[in-house]
């Protein structure tokens, strides 16, 4: 038996088009277009196509695109007055700069003066903070996107076994959490996990995010179970996952294809997540408090 496909394309589509509506319902409502920052240091190519796809979106979506660019060159103390000026900004919603910036700038240093209540991308420490607290507040955009994958594809998490492969800053730490808070029985399993085709095999919901082409084989996976590959991995046969896609396919119940699965929710959640940041700003502006400071 073929695992079904989740279908990414689809499921990000569904989400920019209810993100869209509501973006237009938040703005006739409130007189706010809810605007997103994307800021860019230097001119690495990928980087400039990964921001000018974020900037696309976020028009499409009915948002405002307030993006930023600084010359590589680019002193710290310009960076860190640019992402204080956004950060008072009544227009900005979200600020996401862009990773890596170039040397001797120190992106996870730069990224913790976002404010919290703009800070999309969810990586300062008050974001993480908040994750793992359970308490409201922006959740970085790739881990969020594989719950809503789950979620619509009807993968139960209550008390489900989660194993996740993986343990970056960016997506499988976060990632655990948001498994927690959806009360799995979450694994955390990584380079220096001993038997991890053992391990992954007790897992209902099985995540991949580590970068290595094609580790999770058959093998590492209980019949039935539902695989999320995280990976993207530039290979001599184009882009491949972390996930040995066809002899696991032949295992699981539930599959992400590489590409079209976790790729295209990261946008999709970055626009969500920009809304989320108008509506925490409204709501800040209006006296409450959501994030429950
Ligand atoms: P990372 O390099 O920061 O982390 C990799 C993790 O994998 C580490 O925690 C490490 O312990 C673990 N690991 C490494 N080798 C292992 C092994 N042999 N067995 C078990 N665990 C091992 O990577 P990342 O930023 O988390 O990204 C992971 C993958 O996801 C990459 O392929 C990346 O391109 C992809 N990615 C995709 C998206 C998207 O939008 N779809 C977003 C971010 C990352």
């Amino acid at each position: 038996m073929s695992a079904t496909l989740i279908d990414g394309r689809a499921i990000a589509r569904a989400v920019r088009e209810e993100v869209a509506r509501e973006v237009a319902a938040f703005t006739a409502q409130t007189g706010i277009v809810p605007g997103l920052a994307t800021v860019l240091v230097g001119d690495d190519p990928a980087s400039a196509v990964y921001v000018a796809n974020k900037r696309r979106a976020c028009v499409e979506a009915g948002m405002r695109d307030l993006h930023r660019h600084l010359p590589a060159d680019a002193p710290e103390a310009e960076v860190v007055a640019l992402i204080e000026q956004l950060n008072a900004d009544p227009a900005v919603s979200g600020i996401l700069l862009q990773l890596p910036v170039p040397a001797p700038l120190d992106g996870a240093r730069l990224t913790g003066l976002i404010d919290p209540d703009k800070d999309v991308d969810g990586l300062t420490p008050m974001s993480v903070g908040r994750l793992v607290r359970g308490t409201p507040g922006l959740r970085p955009c790739t881990p969020a996107g594989v719950i809503e994958l789950l979620d619509r594809s009807g993968v139960a998490l209550e008390g489900a076994e989660a194993v996740v492969v993986g343990r970056s800053d960016l997506v499988g730490k976060p990632l655990l959490h948001l498994l927690l808070a959806r009360n799995a029985t979450v694994t955390a399993c990584h380079s220096r996990t001993r038997d991890l085709a053992a391990v992954a095999r007790r897992a209902d919901v099985l995540v991949a995010a580590v970068g290595v082409p094609r580790l999770i084989g058959a093998d590492a996976v209980k019949p039935g179970a539902t695989v999320i590959d995280v990976g993207i991995n530039r290979t001599d046969d184009g882009l491949v996952g972390d996930v040995d896609f066809d002899a696991v396919r032949a295992v699981a119940g539930k599959i992400t294809p590489v590409p079209g699965g976790v790729g295209p929710m990261t946008i999709a959640m970055l626009l969500r997540n920009t809304l989320e940041a108008a509506r925490l700003q409204h709501g800040r502006a209006a006296g409450r408090d959501p994030a429950g400071r």
